[in-house]
C-alpha cells in the first residue's frame, strides 16, 4: 500500500445497519455478527475499534495479552519513555544541578521505585483504554483469535473455553515482536530483549547493546545514565536507522559519546555465549578481524518482525510478503475479501502513531468509503537527550531521487531559550525544494525536538514553503524560534546567527 494524498472513494459507502439497543452490548452469536471485529488491542487495533464504534458500527476487539494498548503501552513507547524521563532527571540531578545553583545532598538511585513509577503509568494508561472501550461500547474479548473463515474467528478465551465470533469486516492488527538473534536464547536476565531492558532488577556494570537503532539507543541511554558502561555495536556505519540524515546522525553520535556511550560501527556480532556469570560476545569489524567483548548484560535490539503466527491466514488466502508482512492494497484490504490489515504487521514504519492513523483510516474506510493516511509525513522521534526528530527525506534520499534542494540550518546555541536553559546542543535543519521553496523535510536534534517536529508535519501537510514558516510569528523566548530561523535560513538569512 503506497502513495500519499487524499484517497478517492473507490467503493460505495458501506454503512451497515445500526444495532438495536438490546444487542448493543454482550457478545455476538452466529446469528448476530459484528460489523467490525479487530484482532489485536494495540495502538492500531484499539483506535480502529473506537473509531468504528463512534461511526455506529457494532464492534469488538480481541486481545490475547490480558491488557489493552499492545506493545506500545505495555512493553514499548510508554514504559521506555517513563524510564528515559526519570533516568534523565536522575542523571541531571547528579551532574547538572550544581551548575544551576541547586545544591542537593546524597543523590541515590532507587531502582525498584523507578520501575514502580513506570508500572504505574503503564497500568493507568492500559486501564484508560478499557474505559474508552466501555464509553464507546466496544466489546472487549480477552483471548487469542484464529481465523475459521473470512468472516469468523475462533477465540481461545484467557479465562478458558472457546468462542466463535462472526463479523462482516475483520481487521488484523496483531503488531510485531522482537526479532531473535539466530542461535541465541533470550533469557531476559543476561541476554535481554527490549522487554527485559524495561525491567532489569539492578544496573549492570557493563552492557552491550546489539543494534544502534532507535530502541537500542533509547534503552542504552537509560542504563548508561543509571550507571552502566554501555557499548553499542552496530552493523551499519551510522546510528539512528536508515531514515536519519547523515549530518544529524554524526552529531547525535558525538553527543551520546560525550555522555559516556561507546560505539563500534561497521561491526557484526558473530556469536555470544554465557560464561562465568558474564556474556562473551564475538564481533567482527570491516577488516574481518574478530574481537571478544564481555558484558554483564547484552541487549539484543536488531529489529522487530510482524506477528502472523497462529492466525490461520493460509486457510483464508491472506498473502504475506517476503518479510512476513501482510500484503494490503491502498484501502487496507488483504487478499481475502472482508479482511483488512493495519499497523506493524503490514508495510511501513513500525510506529505507534502510524498504526493509530491507520486505525482511524481503516474504520472510516469501512464506515464511509473514505480513509486517508499520508505516508510521506510520518514523523520519527528518538527520545534520548537531546531528542532527535524528523519528518521527510534525508539529504541522501533526495540526492538518490535527483531532487534539487536547499538547506536552512539554525543552531540551538544561538537560540535565547536554549541558552537560558543551558541546553544548547543541536540544531534545526530544513530541506526545501530548490525551485519552489516547498518544505521537503525537517530534522531536529535538540531539546524538545519530539514536540517541535509536529509543526513541521503540519506545515508539510499543507504544502507550506520555508518562507511560510519563516513569516509565521513564533513566541519569544521559545525553542521554536530556532525552528523559525532555520526556515528563514532556507529562503533568506536568519537574524540571530
Ligand atoms: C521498546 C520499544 C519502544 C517503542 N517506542 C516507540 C515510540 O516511542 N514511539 C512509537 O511510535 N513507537 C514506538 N515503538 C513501536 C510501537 O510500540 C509499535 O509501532 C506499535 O505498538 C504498533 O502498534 P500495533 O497496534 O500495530 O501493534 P502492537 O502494539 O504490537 O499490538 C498488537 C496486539 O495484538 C495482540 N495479538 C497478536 N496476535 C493476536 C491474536 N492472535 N489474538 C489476539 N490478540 C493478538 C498482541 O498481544 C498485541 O497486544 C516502540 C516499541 C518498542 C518495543
Amino acid at each position: 500500500m503506497l502513495g500519499s494524498g487524499l484517497k478517492q472513494p473507490l467503493t460505495l459507502p458501506r454503512l451497515l445497519p445500526v444495532r438495536t439497543a438490546s444487542l448493543a452490548r454482550g457478545y455476538a452469536s452466529s446469528s448476530d455478527p459484528y460489523d467490525v471485529l479487530v484482532i489485536g488491542g494495540g495502538p492500531g487495533g484499539y483506535v480502529a475499534a473506537i473509531k468504528a464504534a463512534q461511526h455506529g458500527l457494532k464492534t469488538a476487539c480481541v486481545e490475547k495479552r490480558g491488557s489493552l494498548g499492545g506493545t506500545c503501552l505495555n512493553v514499548g513507547c510508554i514504559p521506555s519513555k517513563s524510564l528515559l524521563n526519570n533516568s534523565h532527571i536522575y542523571h541531571q540531578t547528579q551532574h547538572d544541578l550544581k551548575n544551576r545553583g541547586i545544591d542537593v545532598g546524597d543523590v541515590k538511585l532507587n531502582l525498584p521505585n523507578m520501575l514502580k513509577a513506570k508500572e504505574g503509568s503503564v497500568s493507568a494508561l492500559t486501564k484508560g483504554i478499557e474505559g474508552l472501550f466501555k464509553k464507546n461500547k466496544v466489546d472487549y474479548i480477552k483471548g487469542t483469535a484464529s481465523f475459521s473463515g473470512p468472516n469468523s474467528v475462533d477465540v481461545k478465551l484467557l479465562d478458558g473455553g472457546d468462542q466463535q465470533v462472526e463479523a462482516k469486516n475483520i481487521i488484523i492488527a496483531t503488531g510485531s515482536e522482537v526479532t531473535p538473534f539466530p542461535g541465541v536464547e533470550i533469557d531476559e536476565e543476561q541476554i535481554i530483549s527490549s522487554t527485559g531492558a524495561l525491567s532489569l532488577k539492578e544496573v549492570p556494570e557493563k552492557m552491550v547493546v546489539i543494534g544502534g537503532g532507535v530502541i537500542g539507543l533509547e534503552l542504552g541511554s537509560v542504563w548508561s545514565r543509571l550507571g552502566a558502561k554501555v557499548t553499542v555495536i552496530e552493523f551499519q556505519g551510522a546510528i539512528g536507522g536508515p531514515g536519519l540524515d547523515q549530518e544529524v546522525s554524526t552529531q547525535f553520535k558525538k553527543l551520546l559519546e560525550k555522555q559516556g556511550l561507546k560505539f563500534q560501527l561497521n561491526t557484526k556480532v558473530n556469536s555470544m555465549e554465557k560464561k562465568d556469570g558474564k556474556v562473551m560476545i564475538r564481533a567482527e569489524g570491516k577488516d574481518g578481524k574478530e574481537q571478544e567483548l564481555d558484558a554483564n548484560v547484552v541487549l539484543v535490539s536488531i529489529g522487530r518482525r510482524p506477528v502472523t503466527q497462529g492466525l490461520n491466514l493460509e486457510a483464508i488466502g491472506v498473502e504475506l510478503d517476503k518479510k512476513g508482512r501482510v500484503v494490503v492494497d491502498d484501502e487496507f484490504n488483504t487478499t481475502c475479501k472482508g479482511v483488512k490489515c493495519i499497523g506493524d504487521v503490514t508495510f511501513g514504519p513500525m510506529l505507534a502513531h502510524k498504526a493509530e492513523d491507520e486505525g482511524i483510516a481503516v474504520a472510516e474506510m469501512i464506515a464511509t468509503g473514505y480513509g486517508h493516511v499520508n505516508y510521506d509525513v510520518i514523523p520519527s522521534v528518538i527520545y534520548t537527550h537531546p531528542e532527535v526528530a524528523w519528518v521527510g527525506k534525508s539529504e541522501q534520499q533526495l540526492k538518490d531521487e535527483g531532487i534539487e534542494y536547499k538547506i536552512g540550518k539554525f543552531p540551538f546555541l544561538a537560540n535565547s531559550r536554549a541558552k537560558t536553559n543551558v541546553d544548547t546542543d543541536g540544531f534545526v535543519k530544513f530541506l526545501a525544494e530548490k525551485e519552489t521553496d516547498k518544505i521537503l523535510s525537517v530534522f531536529i536534534i535538540g531539546p524538545n525536538a519530539g514536540e517541535m517536529i509536529a509543526e513541521a508535519g503540519l506545515a508539510m501537510e499543507y504544502g507550506a514553503s520555508a518562507e511560510d514558516v519563516g513569516r509565521t510569528c513564533h513566541a519569544h523566548p521559545t525553542l521554536s524560534e530556532a525552528f523559525k530561523e532555520a526556515a528563514m535560513a532556507a529562503y533568506s538569512k536568519p537574524i540571530h546567527f
